[in-house]
C-alpha cells in the first residue's frame, strides 16, 4: 500500500536477534510486507555468545556468531526488507505506525518490538570513566585484549559464569566478586565454574570503585558480612551485574511493568493495537534462544491474524 510517497509496509520488526528474526522469517514467508530495522549486527546478544548449548538440534552446540548467520540468511531468503538502523520514536495515527530511526521514517500496520536487552551499569565511581579502558560488559568482544592477564568479573548469574569460562581460555586468572555467598547461575555453569583453577571467587563482596589513571589498575571491594574495604589490583573488570530492556524510546506507547519489560498476553500482543512484542524485551520467566524464536514465531502469526482480521 502507497500514500503519497510513502510506503506504508504491512509489518515492521524492530530488532534483529533470534525472536526479530523468526517473527521475520514467518511474515515474510507468509507473503506480509516485511521490513526488519536493527541497529547493529544481526543475531543481537547471540552474536556476543561464544557456544550456544541449548538451542535443540545441534547436540554438540554451535556458535553464536554462526546461527546468527544461519537464521539471518534464512529470514532474508523470503524477500524480507532490512535497513541498519536505531528507532528513536514510535508514534500512532490511526492504526498506522510511526517509526522514526536516527536516518528516516518509515510506516506500518503491525509492528513486532523484538529490542532485546543490554547489561545493566553499575553505577560505581570509574566505571564510567575506564569503559574501554579495562571496564567490559563483552568477554567475546574483549576477551583477547586481557591475555596472560588477571581481571575480575562481577555477578553471580548466567551471564557472568559463562562469560568468565569463555575468559579463562585467555586469561591468566580471575576472580567472580559476588555480593553473596551462593550462585544463581544454572547448575551446569556452577560446576564448571567452581571446578576451574583459574577461577577463584570473592564472597558477600561489593564493588565501591574502579580505579585506574589512563586504564584499570584496581579494584575497591566492600565485604558486606564483616565491613571490611579493601583494594585488588587487577587488570581488567567484566561487568554483569543483569540486564535491562531497551524499551526506553517507546515512552508510554504500551504497557510495561516497573523494570521497564513490556506486557503483553498470550499472543505476544501489547496494550497497542497491532502492536506486538517478542522476545528477551517482553515480560516473561525465561530469556534464552529457545523461548525467544517461540515468542518471534507467535508475534508474526498474530500480527497476521491482525492484518487478516482488519481487512
Ligand atoms: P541475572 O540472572 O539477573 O544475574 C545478575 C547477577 O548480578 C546476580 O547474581 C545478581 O546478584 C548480581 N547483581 C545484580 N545487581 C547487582 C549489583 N548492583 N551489585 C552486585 N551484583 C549485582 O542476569 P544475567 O546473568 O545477565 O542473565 C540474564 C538472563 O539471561 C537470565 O535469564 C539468564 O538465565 C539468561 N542467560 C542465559 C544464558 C545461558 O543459558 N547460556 C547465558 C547468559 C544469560 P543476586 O544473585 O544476589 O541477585
Amino acid at each position: 500500500m502507497e500514500t503519497g510517497e510513502t510506503k506504508i509496509y504491512e509489518v515492521i520488526i524492530v530488532g534483529g536477534g533470534p525472536a526479530g528474526l523468526t517473527a521475520g522469517l514467518y511474515t515474510s514467508r507468509a507473503r506480509l510486507h516485511t521490513l526488519l530495522i536493527e541497529s547493529a549486527l544481526f543475531g543481537g546478544q547471540m552474536t556476543t555468545t561464544e557456544m550456544v548449548e541449548n538451542y535443540p538440534g545441534f547436540p554438540q552446540g554451535i556458535t553464536g556468531d554462526e546461527l546468527s548467520r544461519l537464521m539471518e540468511e534464512q529470514a532474508k531468503r523470503f524477500g524480507m526488507e532490512t535497513v541498519n538502523d536505531e528507532v528513536v520514536e514510535v508514534r500512532l495515527e490511526g492504526d498506522i505506525k510511526h517509526v522514526r530511526t536516527h536516518e528516516s521514517n518509515y510506516l506500518c500496520e503491525a509492528l513486532i518490538l523484538c529490542m532485546g536487552t543490554e547489561y545493566r551499569k553499575l553505577g560505581v565511581p570509574g566505571e564510567k570513566e575506564l569503559t574501554g579502558k579495562g571496564v567490559s560488559y563483552c568477554a567475546t568482544c574483549d576477551a583477547a585484549f586481557f591475555t596472560d592477564s588477571q581481571i575480575m568479573v562481577v555477578g553471580g548469574g548466567d551471564s557472568a559464569l559463562t562469560e568468565a569460562l569463555f575468559l579463562t581460555k585467555f586469561v591468566k586468572e580471575l576472580s567472580i566478586v559476588h555480593r553473596r555467598d551462593a550462585l544463581r547461575a544454572t547448575r551446569i555453569y556452577q560446576e564448571r565454574a567452581l571446578a576451574n583453577p583459574k577461577i577463584k571467587f570473592l564472597w558477600n563482596s561489593v564493588v565501591q570503585e574502579i580505579k585506574g589513571d589512563k586504564v584499570v589498575q584496581s579494584i575497591v571491594l566492600k565485604n558486606v558480612k564483616t565491613g571490611e574495604v579493601k583494594e585488588y589490583e587487577t587488570e581488567g573488570v567484566f561487568l554483569f551485574v543483569g540486564i535491562s530492556p531497551k524499551t526506553q524510546f517507546l515512552k508510554g506507547l504500551v504497557r510495561m511493568d516497573e523494570a521497564g519489560y513490556i506486557l503483553t498476553d498470550d499472543r505476544c500482543e501489547t496494550s497497542g493495537k497491532g502492536i506486538f512484542a517478542a522476545g528477551d524485551c517482553r515480560k516473561k520467566l525465561l530469556r534464552q534462544v529457545t523461548t525467544a524464536v517461540g515468542d518471534g514465531a507467535t508475534a508474526a502469526f498474530a500480527a497476521e491474524k491482525y492484518l487478516e482480521e482488519r481487512e
